[in-house]
């Protein structure tokens, strides 16, 4: 057909891309595909390979190296070897080399573009203007961070190795979201492509080599999940970066649980895409285009999940299932098509399960008349309407082109829709409404919300999960902090790996004697001085009418605790959950009041809470008062922060706003230690509230009078009850239910390594965020290790909104 008759009927012409030198390139390797270890490529130790397929093709395209225990060995020491040099490189040297990668990603966009699209069936539209140079410009912008990171992060330094592992969906893509910031903070890495996409990892091993990447800053290791589980389960590594399943997530959180190894987990989705009546539906359909038919829905943040209000909902149908008919599927190297091929059988075989599952569950399926090619894995764009809420293709992540849709009636009803799911990765949201939007954006529990736009991403903008979609960020400043480590905690962390002294030296239990100072009057029976729990606001018994006896400085008695069980903590659990959203909701210069407050009431009762300090730990009447003034300070700290840490603007290269938001992370369980056990326990309790967060805490298990001494405070300073929730008792039987409470959104824990390693292994129900001090004990007396942006980070999470405005 000539250009003048596709002219006159307007047929399409497919216009594919050329695979030549891509193809080239694969052949001069021998279409191998090896680990890049110590700044070279090596063949595996066991010989073994897989093959890679071409998903537009069904055919082979190359043969990935299967790496083992000798490769991942090699990559760590390499990766250990190269650390303390590419650090001491500094800032600038190190921005040097993430500013030549950005540029030499650049030079080889074509190449890079079409290999993506050769191995992981994603149209080269899409590699060639999205992936590839959001590729480039996260080298960029962390060629920037690394350049900033001695001013803008005083006092951090770099975790050391880490271990990374990616999914298949945006190869280097996620290969680029892992390495930049690793790299820019002075760390080095060894990265694990997935098993389906490892050819471009292996160019971009290439371009590390060619720009002179000092051997061993960048290895990769191919292999399926055994080479996963090898690198996750390493000890040279002290960083896991992981994307992917929320099912391996859970694993490796379970095997990393102790090890002392920093975690981030970037997991899967099912994401709302809301449109309101006064949407600009054409627009919105668009959007729909984009949330779920882009990659083919193989995108963990895809708006898989339309939210439509009812009154619009038929008419919006039938424009989607109109612009449905005119989406084409086929060659991933033609530039006209919309959609590619399914990455592989598997996961083809999968979205066929799904789907025939939804039709079995009664929800109608709709696709368009024309066939998909019949070469290669392909699947049509598909709308399923009258879906319950609760049906499986309504709440499992379909991972393709599967849309399921829903309506409702009311803002809330979208709200609670939106929120009804185990995920919290995004929410699109369509309305003209400014006001209306901004409410849902606050109120979706996801770490991502775009206002009338979709599937935008920047490295400037931090990206990341609520709930089980995981924990931690990439991009933006706030991804950094995956990648850094306070220099005190780096030293003690050293210290204790050559000690392996526990934290606290086990006091010489004094045997345990009556109190001859303070006795009762001649005559009189002592007055019962057993301090109760402090559950939503009120003394309370504890459930198992069980008390431990409190021993001071010399094995005097003191008092009795009541001994805190599973019951009591469910009970504190639902208190700090009554009590969360209106506190959260709070404005935070009535937190930072009532924190002030705490501290103006503590201050009245110094002289008495400096004896108790004195009478428990037997530290000197001077000594326990500076405690309690430090106590009061710390108070006045995180008072002060209230207001302060609110998030930023990100400088997003659309026209558009993206607000970094720092959303309360809910509801904190938190263990503290014995040591300082006033001042610890502020440390802890204020900013967490400070934040916004309701707290259930276990206060020091030998100590803890130190604690409830304060509930006529917390009476006297306006914490509205339920806010903060006090059970004493076994400390790590009591940590292990908060760690498996699904109702708590994240746990501290300080304390041994064994109590640590029991709380990550017992977060795996809800991936809950963890923050477990394994074993290094802090001196809470300095500002830098008892308070500031460490603990504040902590208690929030990030939401990314992001707002276009114009045309
Ligand atoms: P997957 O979890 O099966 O595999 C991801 C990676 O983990 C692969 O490299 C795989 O080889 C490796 N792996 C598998 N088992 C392992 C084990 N036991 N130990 C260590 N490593 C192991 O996920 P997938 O099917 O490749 O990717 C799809 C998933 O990724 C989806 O759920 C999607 O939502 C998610 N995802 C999330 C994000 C995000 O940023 N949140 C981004 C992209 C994809």
């Amino acid at each position: 057909m000539t250009i003048a008759e596709i002219f006159e009927t307007m047929e399409y012409g497919p216009a594919p891309e050329a695979a030549d030198p891509a193809e080239a390139w694969l052949d001069a390797r021998n279409r191998e595909i090896l680990p890049f270890v110590n700044g070279a490529f090596l063949r595996p130790e066991g010989g073994e390979f897989f093959d890679s397929v071409n998903p537009g093709t069904g055919k082979p395209l190359a043969r990935i190296a299967q790496c083992g225990a000798p490769e991942v060995d090699a990559a760590v020491a390499a990766a250990r070897a190269a650390q303390a040099g590419w650090w001491a490189l500094g800032g600038h040297g190190r921005a040097r080399y993430l500013y030549a990668l950005a540029r030499q990603i650049q030079k080889n966009s074509r190449l890079l573009a079409v290999l993506e699209t050769l191995d992981n069936g994603k149209p080269i539209r899409e590699t060639r203007d999205l992936d590839v140079p959001l590729v480039a410009r996260h080298f960029y912008h962390h060629a920037g961070w690394a350049q900033l990171m001695a001013s803008e992060l005083p006092g951090q330094v770099p975790v050391g190795v880490a271990g990374q592992i990616i999914p298949w969906n945006f190869p280097l893509l996620m290969l680029a979201w892992k390495i930049a910031p690793a790299l820019a903070m002075g760390n080095t890495v060894v990265l694990k492509p997935a098993e389906f996409t490892s050819v471009t990892a292996a160019l971009f091993g290439e371009l590390c080599r060619d720009v002179g990447l000092p051997p061993g800053v960048v290895n990769l290791v191919m292999g399926d999940g055994r080479t996963g589980a090898l690198l996750a389960q390493h000890s040279g590594i002290d960083k896991l970066a992981f994307t992917g399943s929320t099912d391996v997530g859970r694993i490796l959180r379970e095997v990393t649980a102790g090890s002392g190894k920093k975690l981030s987990l970037e997991l899967g989705g099912k994401s709302p895409f809301v449109v309101f009546d006064d949407a600009d539906l054409d627009g919105a359909v668009e959007g729909v285009v984009d949330a779920i038919w882009f990659n083919q829905g193989q995108v963990c943040c895809a708006g898989s999940r339309l939210l439509v209000h009812e009154g619009v909902a038929e008419t919006f149908y039938a424009k989607l299932r109109a612009r449905m008919e005119t989406l084409r599927v086929g060659d991933p190297r033609d530039k006209a098509i919309d959609i590619g091929a399914i990455v592989a059988p598997v996961q083809l075989e999968r979205i066929e399960r799904l789907v025939k599952q939804g039709v079995e569950e009664g929800a109608k399926l709709w696709q368009p008349s024309w066939s998909c090619p019949r070469e290669g894995y392909f699947y049509p764009p598909t709308l399923f309407t009258d879906v319950a809420p609760a049906a499986t293709i309504a709440q499992v992540e379909i991972f393709g082109p599967v849309l399921v849709a829903m309506t409702f009636r009311t803002p809330e009803e979208a709200i609670e829709l939106a929120n009804n799911t185990r995920f919290g990765l995004a929410a699109s949201l369509w309305t003209e409404n400014i006001n209306l939007a901004l409410e849902l954006a606050a109120k979706i529990k996801a770490g991502t919300v775009w206002i009338n736009c979709t599937n935008v991403f920047d490295a400037a903008s931090g990206f990341g999960g609520y709930r089980e979609s995981g924990f931690g960020r990439e991009g933006g400043k706030e991804g950094l902090w995956e990648y850094v480590q306070p220099a005190w905690l780096a030293e003690a962390k050293a210290r204790q790996k050559t000690a392996l002294a526990s934290p606290i030296a086990p006091e010489t239990s004094a045997s345990p004697e009556e109190d001859e100072d303070d006795g009762p009057a001649a005559g009189l029976p002592a007055i019962d001085r057993t301090a109760k729990l402090y559950v939503g606001g009120k003394q309370s018994r504890p459930d198992g009418e069980a008390v431990r006896k409190i021993y001071g400085a010399g094995g005097r008695l003191l008092g009795e605790v009541g001994e805190g069980n599973r019951k009591d903590l469910r009970n504190a659990v639902e208190a700090a959950r009554k009590a969360q959203p209106g506190w959260g909701k709070s404005t935070a210069h009535l937190r930072a009041q009532i924190l002030y407050y705490v501290a103006e009431n503590l201050s009245a009762r110094q002289g008495e809470m400096a004896k108790r300090l004195s009478d428990l730990t037997g530290a000197a009447q001077a000594v326990a008062r500076t405690e309690v003034d430090l106590a009061i300070e710390r108070l006045f700290t995180n008072a002060a922060w209230a207001d302060k840490y609110a998030g930023t603007v990100q400088a997003t290269p659309l026209k558009n706003f993206t607000f970094a938001v720092h959303e309360p992370l809910g509801t904190i369980g938190i263990v503290a230690p014995d040591e300082s056990p006033l001042l610890a326990f502020c440390s802890l309790f204020a900013p967490a509230l400070a934040m916004g967060n309701a707290a259930v805490i276990v206060p020091s298990e030998r100590w803890p009078l130190a604690a409830t001494d304060l509930y006529q405070v917390f009476d006297t300073s306006d914490v509205p009850a339920g806010v903060i929730n006090i059970v004493t008792g076994g400390r790590d039987a009591l940590a292990k239910v908060l760690a498996q409470h699904d109702d708590l959104d994240g746990v501290w824990y300080f304390g041994g390594r064994e109590g640590s390693a029991q709380v990550e292994k017992a977060s795996i129900g809800n991936l809950k965020r963890t923050w477990a001090s394994n074993g290094v004990a802090r001196d809470w007396a300095d500002p830098e290790q008892g308070s500031g942006e460490e603990f504040l980070r902590q208690a929030v999470q990030v939401k990314n909104i992001w707002v276009p405005f114009g045309e």
